[in-house]
């Protein structure tokens, strides 16, 4: 009898010293985040000192890619680990199947405490994926930036506030309630600096004195891209009024408030209020550049670009200081230690390269992600990551993490092996994408661009436009901006049948 009691004794202590030591997941999340507007990267264009902190503590990932670059896919991506042809999710409206295999589900089982809260954005609610949620609802799953629904098991509120704010509030609300005996999984997911791009009222101010550099490849020709890359309706050109914060003033609206656009609707008085304080003059000087014939042309491109390019930096700035309450609270809890902190977003994003601003296609800019990561009893301060990674590397990552083997099924590979070695030669030299949201050949959808795929090496990308039988070769060592497509260049012909052979064994390798 005494040996049992000891026994269970045991087995007991080994479970607690098991569930004590297994970190904290803290998933950091937000949507059409481009790398060049975090500090920590290279070529960034603004200061974001609480992102850069948990690169500075931790990895920056320079090569982290997605497996199609758009936002549903994306998640259901990171949820199961697989490409979008094995989770159902090829497109934005195809539906979520719930019951797969999804990581978090497995880790709560396994002890932890699991929530999701803000921006889940898949076609289907949320069932048993966490133990809690709590989502933006409303706008197809976009949810409002100011005064947002949320939707949880119990039903919908309204909060009064910005929505980058309440979710942080959500979040930090979640782990101070949280059973201090596990250890917990939360996803925080933001919905900044997606399109309508409204920053907090605390943020509206400022950059009007500044021009914000702008890409080299701005007033790109498309001239050796196939015909497809000129065509896309993305062009940050086209933007107009409403979409970049061009709107009547608070004294014409106060005239005729049918003349108010929707979007201030979703506001309180003191909202629209802060918001005609920072917008009214922005948008008077606009109508003096417009009435005086100064906007023509380049230089209403130019314009077009500074006022996007703003509104994205201060939602960027917005969400920069609620990421320092985060790890702010971190450290007062005594949980900066033993918590595996990541940021990273939905997918990548052109600000402004060759005239965009718009994610979709395999070009550098929305195919890779942010990712940062700070785990500080696995990663050294300062590391920084080149290798290639892919966001369905997560939920093997985070399985290994809470110390469970991620199931054969799973397409990505867990991070541990390059977070302890970054320079490992024994990682994967290719990664495969595949983008089907173009609709068909008759008819290519609401951006006017066809489906493709392609692979990356550490040099070069291929890209089929199979719909079509077009191809595009990049060498990226050399033209990192992808202007040059080298497809039908003679001294090309040995790396362009290598990659075409690689797309076809990774197609295969995954059975896609
Ligand atoms: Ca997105």
């Amino acid at each position: 009898m005494k040996f049992i009691n000891l026994g269970w004794l045991f087995f007991l202590f080994i479970v607690s010293t098991f569930a004590e030591t297994r970190p904290n997941i803290l998933f950091l999340f937000s949507d059409d985040h481009a790398l060049r507007t975090i500090g920590a990267y290279p070529g960034s264009i603004n200061n974001t000192p609480n992102l850069d902190r948990i690169a500075r503590e931790g990895a920056l990932f320079t090569n982290s890619f997605n497996v199609n670059s758009i936002c549903c896919p994306s998640r259901a991506a990171i949820l199961t680990g697989k490409h979008s042809l094995a989770n159902g999710v090829i497109g934005n409206s195809s539906k979520w199947n719930g019951k797969q295999w999804v990581f978090s589900r497995e880790i709560g089982k396994s002890g932890y405490q699991t929530g999701l809260i803000g921006k889940w954005h898949l076609k289907g609610n949320p069932t048993d994926e966490f133990q809690s949620w709590e989502i933006l609802s409303g706008k197809g799953g976009q949810g409002s930036y100011f005064n947002p629904t949320f939707l949880s098991p119990n039903g919908e509120s309204k909060v009064t506030g910005h929505s980058t704010k309440i979710i942080t509030d959500k979040a930090l609300r979640w782990l101070k309630k949280r059973d201090q005996k596990k250890p917990f999984l939360l996803c925080a997911q933001f919905k900044v600096p997606h399109i309508h791009r409204l920053p907090p009222i605390n943020r509206m101010n400022g950059y009007d004195g500044i021009e914000f550099p702008v890409p080299e490849t701005f007033f790109d020709d498309f001239s050796s891209r196939s015909s497809f890359v000129s065509e896309t309706w993305m062009a940050l050109k086209g933007m107009k009024g409403n979409v970049l914060n061009i709107a009547p003033t608070k004294e014409e609206i106060d005239k005729n408030p049918k003349i108010r656009p929707p979007f201030l609707h979703e506001m309180n008085s003191k909202q629209r209020k802060a918001w005609h304080s920072a917008y009214d003059p922005r948008n008077l000087r606009y109508r003096k550049l417009i009435q005086e014939e100064k906007l023509q042309g380049k230089t209403k491109s130019l314009y077009i670009y500074q006022r996007f390019i703003k509104d994205y930096v201060r939602c960027v700035d917005g969400l920069d200081d609620q990421i320092g309450r985060i790890l702010n609270f971190l450290d007062e809890q005594n949980l900066t230690e033993n918590t595996l902190v990541i940021y990273s977003s939905d997918q990548g994003f052109f600000t402004g390269e060759h005239g965009w601003a718009e994610k979709r296609w395999m070009y550098e800019e929305s195919f890779k992600s942010p990712l940062l990561m700070r785990w500080p009893k696995m990663v050294k301060p300062g590391t920084r990551i080149t290798q290639l990674v892919q966001n369905i590397d997560l939920a093997p990552t985070f399985m290994k993490a809470a110390g469970l083997i991620p199931p054969e099924t799973v397409h990505g590979i867990a991070l541990q092996p390059i977070l302890s070695n970054p320079s490992s030669r024994s990682w994967r030299k290719d990664i495969l994408y595949q983008y089907f949201d173009g609709g068909t050949r008759e008819n290519r959808g609401p951006y006017n661009m066809p489906r493709h795929e392609g692979i990356r090496d550490t040099r070069y990308k291929l890209i089929s436009f199979y719909d079509y039988k077009k191809w595009e070769f990049y060498d990226l060592k050399n033209d990192p901006e992808e202007l040059h497509n080298l497809f039908n260049q003679e001294s090309m012909k040995f790396e362009v049948n290598r990659l075409q052979k690689r797309l076809r064994i990774k197609k295969a390798e995954f059975g896609l």
